[in-house]
C-alpha cells in the first residue's frame, strides 16, 4: 500500500466534526467532488470547492498517496430552487436562451472547465455527466424500492428517511426534531419533510424536454441520486473522501449518505471522510450593479487580474474559513503574486518536486525518515544539496499541509524562506518547488510580465472617462459636505467599475485596477 511519509496528514471530517488522521483504505484513494449544475456561468465563489479539492489532491500526492478523482457534471435532475418538484434548471435556461439543453450544458460545462484550467486545477480523472447515468440511477432506485425504502406519490418516487436509522448524522440533525428549512417545499403526501425524490414524475400535461421512462412513469431522476450512482460506478461501492461546499453538508450529502447506505446495506459507513469548504462572501449588490451578472473569473481577468492572483487569494484563507471577496483583497493578492513571481523567476529552472520524498531526496535526506517505512527513492541527478535550512523549510511545509491543509501557514513559510539570508540558492529552489507542488501557483513558469498586465485606460471611450470623472467630482463634493454615506456609495460604484481612487493632497487621482 502507498504510504504517508512525514507528518501524519490530519483532515477535518464533517462526519463527527473533528480533526482525524487520514489513512488510505486502498492502494488508490477514491476522491469524489460534487460538481456544477451547468445551466449558467459559475461565479467566483463556486470555484472555491475545486481549488480546495485540488489542494487536497496535491496534499495526497505530496504524501505519496495515489488518487483517482471524479467530479460530476449535473446536466439533468437539478430542479429550480433545489426542490423535488418543478422545472429543471437546464430546461429553464434553455428556454430562456433559446438553445437546446445539450447546447446549454455543453457551453457552460466548457466555460467551467476553462476556468478550472486557468486556475491550474488538475483535471479530474473522470467528469461523468448525469444524463449518461440515468439507466443506472433507475436501477439504483429499483433496488431501494425492493428493499422497502421508498414510497410512490403522483409527483414521483420518494426515499422514506424514517427508514434510515442514521439519517442526518452528517448535518447533526435528529429526525425527531425534524427541520423545516426554506429549501424544503411542501409536497402533497410526503411523509416527512426530509423525504426526498429519487424519481421526479412528469407533471400531468407537462412534457419534459429531458425525459426517461421508468417503473414510475416518464420523468427525470432526483438531484441527489446521481452522485451516489456515479461515484459508486467510478470509484467502487465504498471510497475514502467526498468533498463539496458547506451548503451540501446539510441536505445534498445527507441524502446521498442515506440512499447509499440503504442501497449497500452492509452496516459500514459509505464514505469515510467528508470534507467541506466554506463560502466566499461576494459583495453581491455592488457587483450586480456594474456587471449585470454575478462576478466570475472571466470578469477578474477582464479587469486585469491574473487567475493565479485569485488562486492566491483563496489559498490565503483556510478552506474552512469564510472569505470576503473584495477588490482591495484582490489588489493585495495580485501585488503579492507579482512580488513572488519576480523574486522566484531568477531561480529558474526549479527542480521537479511533487512529493515529500522528492524534496528530501534532493536535500540528501532519507525519503521516509519520519515514518520509518520504505518508499521508492526518486531518481535525482547530481549530488544532493547540503542545506539544513532548506530541509527545515521543507519539513515546515509538510507540517503545514498535514495540519488540515493549512495553506496560509504554507504561504507564510514560503515567504520566510525567500527572505532567509542563511538559505543557499540551490536549497531555496527546492523549497520554492516544494511549496508550489502544494500551492499550484505556477511559480516554475509564470511569466512576470503576464502578472503585470493592467487594463489600459486608453481602452475607455471619452464618454466612459467623463462618467468616471463625474462620479469622482460628485464624491469630492459629498465629502466636502460631510455626506459620508453618499461618498461611500459612490466609492462603491467606482469600485464596481474597477476604478481605484486614491486621495492625494492635491485631490483624488484614479486608475483602473
Ligand atoms: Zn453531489
Amino acid at each position: 500500500m502507498a504510504w504517508v511519509t512525514g507528518q501524519q496528514l490530519r483532515l477535518y471530517n464533517s462526519l463527527g466534526r473533528r480533526l482525524e488522521d487520514f489513512t488510505p483504505s486502498a492502494d488508490v484513494v477514491g476522491l469524489y467532488s460534487c460538481g456544477p449544475t451547468v445551466y449558467s456561468y459559475q461565479h467566483l465563489g463556486n470555484m472555491r470547492p475545486y481549488v480546495f479539492a485540488d489542494t487536497l489532491r496535491r496534499a495526497l500526492r505530496w504524501k505519496g498517496v495515489p488518487v483517482r478523482a471524479v467530479v460530476n457534471i449535473t446536466d439533468v435532475g437539478h430542479a429550480v430552487a433545489d426542490s423535488d418538484t418543478g422545472e429543471d434548471k437546464l430546461e429553464v435556461a434553455a428556454a430562456k436562451e433559446r438553445r437546446s439543453v445539450e447546447e446549454i450544458a455543453e457551453f457552460y460545462a466548457q466555460d467551467w472547465l476553462a476556468a478550472l484550467a486557468a486556475l491550474n486545477v488538475q483535471p479530474a480523472d473522470v467528469y461523468p455527466r448525469a444524463s449518461e447515468y440515468v439507466e443506472q440511477m433507475i436501477a439504483f432506485a429499483v433496488r431501494l424500492e425492493e428493499l422497502g425504502y421508498t414510497y410512490q406519490l403522483p409527483t414521483g418516487l420518494y426515499f422514506d428517511t424514517s427508514k434510515s436509522p442514521g439519517y442526518g448524522t452528517l448535518a447533526l440533525l435528529d429526525l425527531a426534531g425534524q427541520r423545516e428549512t426554506g429549501r424544503v417545499e411542501h409536497v402533497e403526501g410526503r411523509k416527512q419533510a426530509s423525504d426526498f425524490a429519487l424519481w421526479r414524475a412528469e407533471e400531468p400535461g407537462v412534457r419534459r424536454v429531458m425525459r426517461w421512462n421508468s417503473p414510475w412513469g416518464w420523468g427525470a431522476p432526483g438531484w441527489h441520486l446521481e452522485c451516489s450512482v456515479m461515484s459508486m460506478a467510478l470509484l467502487g461501492e465504498h471510497f475514502d473522501i467526498h468533498t463539496g461546499g458547506i451548503d451540501h453538508r446539510e441536505l445534498h450529502h445527507v441524502n446521498e449518505i442515506a440512499q447509499s447506505e440503504a442501497y449497500l446495506g452492509d452496516g459500514r459507513p459509505w464514505v469515510r471522510y467528508w470534507l467541506h469548504n466554506e463560502f466566499i462572501l461576494l459583495d453581491a449588490q455592488k457587483i450586480a450593479k456594474s456587471a449585470g451578472h454575478t462576478l466570475r473569473l472571466a470578469d477578474l481577468v477582464e479587469a486585469g487580474y491574473h487567475p493565479m492572483a485569485y488562486r492566491l487569494f483563496l489559498l490565503g484563507g483556510h478552506y474552512r474559513s469564510q472569505l470576503d471577496f473584495t477588490f482591495t483583497a484582490m489588489d493585495a493578492a495580485q501585488a503579492t503574486l507579482r512580488r513572488l513571481v519576480s523574486r522566484v523567476a531568477p531561480l529558474r529552472p526549479l527542480p521537479r518536486v511533487e512529493t515529500l520524498a522528492d524534496a528530501r531526496a534532493l536535500l540528501g535526506a532519507p525519503a521516509a525518515a519520519a515514518a520509518g517505512v520504505t518508499a521508492d527513492a526518486p531518481v535525482t541527478h547530481g549530488a544532493p544539496v547540503d542545506d539544513k535550512a532548506a530541509l527545515a523549510y521543507v519539513e515546515a511545509v509538510d507540517a503545514a499541509i498535514a495540519n488540515d491543509l493549512a495553506t496560509p501557514k504554507l504561504l507564510a513559510t514560503l515567504q520566510e524562506a525567500l527572505r532567509d539570508p542563511d538559505i543557499t540558492a540551490e536549497g531555496l529552489k527546492i523549497v520554492v518547488a516544494t511549496a508550489d507542488a502544494l500551492l499550484g501557483l505556477r511559480l516554475a513558469d509564470l511569466d512576470p510580465a503576464e502578472v503585470d498586465q493592467r487594463r489600459p485606460t486608453d481602452d475607455l471611450t471619452p464618454e466612459q472617462v467623463a462618467a468616471i470623472e463625474r462620479l469622482i467630482a460628485e464624491r469630492t463634493q459629498a465629502r466636502k459636505e460631510k455626506n459620508w454615506s453618499r461618498a461611500d456609495e459612490i466609492r462603491g460604484e467606482l469600485d464596481a467599475l474597477g476604478v481605484q481612487v486614491t486621495d492625494t493632497p492635491t485631490g483624488p487621482t484614479w486608475q483602473l485596477r
